[in-house]
């Protein structure tokens, strides 16, 4: 695939392209975000690299740390973690309690606020400083000291997560949550609150595109087994209720957050991170989804 000229295709695809939807406002420190922001980078698993607008910008991650969180507990909790977390699409939004209900306290998968909340809790009980250790997961993987959790994000995200707070003590009601509910919580807003750029974000997510086998920083991640089933999961679950949408358009697994971004892989190719923080009616960001459309339909890499 010729990058540069993809890179400049798009470019002037976004000239024409509108930009709608609403900044994600329910978690007040979002808000405050430039809606005309957008990055996108690609990073190839030959460790090439090419980026477009704010791709060096940080922004806030918010739900693509789901799939960090997965790495990091099926790494640790192997086939376990299914028994307490299931692998199949929603169909609902990602704070949605009806399902946890009529499904006992399982949640449909770890791609949702409830299925992380119960990763959070696996880590909570296998790590000494779950905080620490995750972050430096993460800088272990990229090779990169400066990603760290914005604390400003954090704030915000403690004083208005109801739902999260709600949807965590009917799954310790049904007794899938073995540690304190505040400890658990703690853990799961520092996710939501970690900032990366467009470039950060799509080299740290490389991994899932060698086979579980960073191919800058050469760690194993993950075995090659797990890191087909995370993208497996990716592509059934990744996108709230948008996840056919997300396969029938862009055609490439991935996970997208309230904070605009959008991460996707290309098993054996690349990985690519897009930024624009107008979210569509379903949580995803309109801009990075049509964008991916774009780039897929044109160089003809949707894995299907
Ligand atoms: N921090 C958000 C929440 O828990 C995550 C939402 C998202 O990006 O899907 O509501």
């Amino acid at each position: 695939m010729n990058y540069k000229k993809l890179i400049s295709a798009i470019s002037d695809e976004l000239k024409v392209l509108e930009d709608k939807g609403k900044v994600a406002s329910y978690i007040p420190e979002l808000k405050k975000i430039d809606p005309g922001k957008f990055g996108l980078h690609i990073a190839t698993v030959d460790n090439k690299s090419y980026g477009l607008g704010d791709y060096n910008e940080k922004f806030s991650i918010q739900s693509i740390s789901k799939v960090l969180a997965l790495t990091l507990a099926f790494k640790i909790d192997d086939n376990k973690l299914w028994d307490r977390v299931d692998v199949e699409p929603s169909g609902t939004p990602f704070n949605s309690m009806i399902q946890l209900e009529y499904e006992k306290g399982i949640p449909r998968n770890p791609l949702i606020n409830a299925g992380a909340l119960v990763l959070c809790d696996v880590l909570v009980s296998h790590l000494k400083n779950p905080r620490e250790e995750f972050i430096e997961f993460l800088r272990n993987i990229s090779g990169d000291p400066n990603i760290d959790y914005c604390y400003k994000i954090f704030e915000s995200e403690k004083q208005t997560g109801f739902r999260n707070a709600a949807l965590i003590n009917l799954m310790k009601s049904f007794g899938n949550i073995k540690n304190k509910i505040e400890t658990v919580l703690d853990f799961y807003y520092h996710l939501c609150s970690i900032e990366m750029s467009c470039k950060e974000l799509s080299q740290v997510f490389l991994y899932l595109a060698a086979k579980g086998v960073h191919p800058a920083t050469k760690i194993e991640v993950v075995s090659p087994s797990k890191s087909k089933r995370i993208n497996a999961i990716m592509q059934l679950c990744g996108f709230y209720d948008e996840a056919g949408e997300f396969a029938f358009t862009v055609g490439l697994p991935g996970k997208s957050g309230v904070g605009g971004g959008i991460v996707a892989i290309h098993p054996g190719e690349f990985s690519i991170a897009v930024w624009s923080p107008r979210l569509n009616k379903k949580g995803n960001s309109y801009k990075g989804m049509r964008i991916l459309e774009f780039l897929t339909s044109k160089t003809e890499s949707s894995i299907f």
